[in-house]
């Protein structure tokens, strides 16, 4: 019987399995932020011991730095003692940091696949739940608490419990005006946001395959939000194209070796899975959410669904989204009117991303009513970017362009909702007060449907508008 990459990588990993079920498993690499490692880095100071493997351990800043301001010390107190805090420990502990000003920082789980560090068959952990990004590389990758940042730093290990494993294959060829973000914005309506708990997301198919890595990433990156712990893509030799001259991808004889080792983790053909699910990609339009979930979706060509329409048990949660969304049932999402627009987040901030936006932007203004902003996931992707002038085509439409981190994916900095403002977001959560205001709502989609929504100034179907 044939195994699954996550059982080949798991096994590699087992330190031992513990009496409580769970087994103990070695982290091949553990990215840090300032946001979940105070705390950890804290105890290691209080008792004395080193950080177990700092070569293994890299930090950056992202999740509070300010994306527009960055002059030290930075205007907000708690954002300044964030990072001082992360540059001290960093310096204490022997852990490279990539600062602000510095070419590698960014969203770390942009800049981790960016610079190379991301490589098939490792164990990943971060303190941060969308560290099933790099997935899309084939590594078994997953967010951490920060008690487990202490026990990762401490001893390079983590307890896990054992995964079963859903492969889902997109089958067929995404149509035109609809990306990667729409596909897993999907998958993850048909199977839940909890529908993936106990599960890796092992994703397949024709599509998928199809797929570049920053694609790969996106439907990766919210795999966390089906509820799937971890979700990965067998590497194959767009992966290790993607590698190949990365400053910590493996070179030269070393690099050969690496690739025929990565290429052997791969799912093999009569692998044994949990569960198996099919998605058509070509049934699938524009996708947006229309409630407090990333489940909560509607293609743009479909109605708002009525509570009456759902299932008994579903009817509250349905209800409830749609009155703090001020959205009415049965209605269509197209003409909502938004209030900002914001293209960002370590789900559609790549280079990939901004070049699409940008293409429906170029030649357009932003609407009157709506502040948009574009931030870049990586200090690298704003180099880039303005390295072909993709910052001029966003100023010249009226967008903010913006300095790398999260920015207002998660509102923890000064880019904030405010009121009950309603975003087109290209992030990936659209709980209530997400975007740093109580009130404010989002809704998620693609990076190319937030830039046509900024023009038009209200949600509208991509594909009638420029493709
Ligand atoms: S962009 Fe959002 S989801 Fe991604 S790391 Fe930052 S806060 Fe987390």
């Amino acid at each position: 019987m044939g195994r699954t990459l996550l059982e080949k990588v798991w096994e590699l990993h087992t330190v031992r399995q513990l009496p409580t079920g769970q087994t103990q498993l070695f982290v091949g690499l553990h990215l840090v932020h300032e946001v979940t490692s105070p705390q950890a880095f804290y105890v290691l100071r209080t008792r004395g011991w080193p950080v177990a493997f700092p070569d293994r351990t890299f930090a950056t800043v992202d999740h509070i730095v300010p994306t527009r301001e960055r002059r030290r010390p930075f205007l907000d107190v708690l954002a300044e003692d964030m990072i001082a805090t992360l540059e001290r420990n960093c310096r204490d502990f022997g852990v490279p940091l990539w600062n602000v000003g510095d070419r590698q920082q960014g969203i770390v789980h942009v800049i981790g696949p960016e610079l190379g560090l991301t490589q098939p068959g490792m164990t990943i952990a971060c303190g941060d739940s969308h560290t099933s990004t790099h997935g899309a590389f084939g590594a078994i990758a997953f967010g951490i608490g920060t008690s487990q940042v202490r026990d990762v730093l401490a001893t390079q290990c983590v307890a896990m419990e054992p995964l079963k494993v859903r492969r889902i294959r997109v089958a067929g060829t995404v149509p035109r005006g609809v990306y990667a973000k729409d596909v897993i914005l999907a998958i993850i309506r048909r199977l839940g946001v909890r529908g993936g708990v106990g599960y890796a997301y092992e994703y397949a198919g024709e599509a998928i395959d199809r797929m570049t890595l920053d694609e790969r990433m996106t439907i990766c990156n919210m795999s966390i939000e089906g509820g799937a712990r971890v979700g990965y893509v067998n590497p194959d030799e767009k992966t290790f194209a993607y590698l190949q001259g990365r400053p910590h991808a493996p070179s030269g004889d070393a690099f050969a070796q690496a690739r025929t080792w990565w290429a052997s983790l791969a799912s093999d053909r009569d692998a044994r899975y949990d569960d198996d699910v099919e998605v058509r990609a070509d049934e699938l339009a524009p996708v947006v959410t229309w409630g407090t979930n990333p489940g909560q979706s509607v293609g743009i060509d479909e109605p708002i669904p009525t509570p009456e329409a759902m299932p008994d048990s579903d009817r509250p949660a349905i209800a409830d989204a749609l009155e703090y969304m001020g959205l009415t049932p049965g209605a269509r999402m197209t003409g909502q009117r938004i209030d900002v627009a914001f293209i960002g987040s370590c789900t559609n901030a790549r280079l990939s991303d901004l070049r699409e936006a940008a293409r429906i932007v170029r030649g357009h203004h932003v609407a009157p009513h709506v502040k948009a902003l574009v931030v870049p996931g990586s200090a690298g992707v704003q180099i880039a970017a303005e390295r072909e002038g993709l910052d001029q085509v966003f100023r010249a439409a009226g967008f903010e362009w913006r300095d790398a981190g999260c920015s207002m994916c998660l509102g923890m900095n000064p880019d904030k909702l405010e009121g009950r403002q309603l975003c087109a977001s290209s992030s990936n959560r659209n709980f209530k007060g997400r975007q740093g205001s109580p009130t404010g709502r989002t809704l998620l989609m693609s990076p190319a449907m937030v830039a046509a929504a900024a023009v038009a100034g209200q949600v509208v179907d991509v594909r009638e508008v420029v493709l």
